[in-house]
């Protein structure tokens, strides 16, 4: 993710996740984080942390027939 300055955001806190969750559900959790510029120190909040990660596992393809 690149600021509109130009600077390169940087990873500066990210979501803890409930204490109540299990193992497994943690790895379906979509945690956020915050994230700061390098540039210009603009921070912006609840960007998405997991959300690529976890992209995978829930699209189903269709491999057969093509
Ligand atoms: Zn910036």
């Amino acid at each position: 993710m690149i600021c509109k300055c130009g600077g390169l955001f940087v990873v500066k806190r990210i979501e803890e996740y409930p204490s109540e969750l299990t193992n497994k559900e943690k790895l379906l959790y979509n945690r956020v984080c915050d994230v700061e510029c390098v540039g210009c120190g603009e921070i912006q909040y609840s960007q998405p942390y997991d959300d690529g990660r976890t992209l995978n596992t829930v699209k189903k393809i269709k491999t057969d027939g093509c």
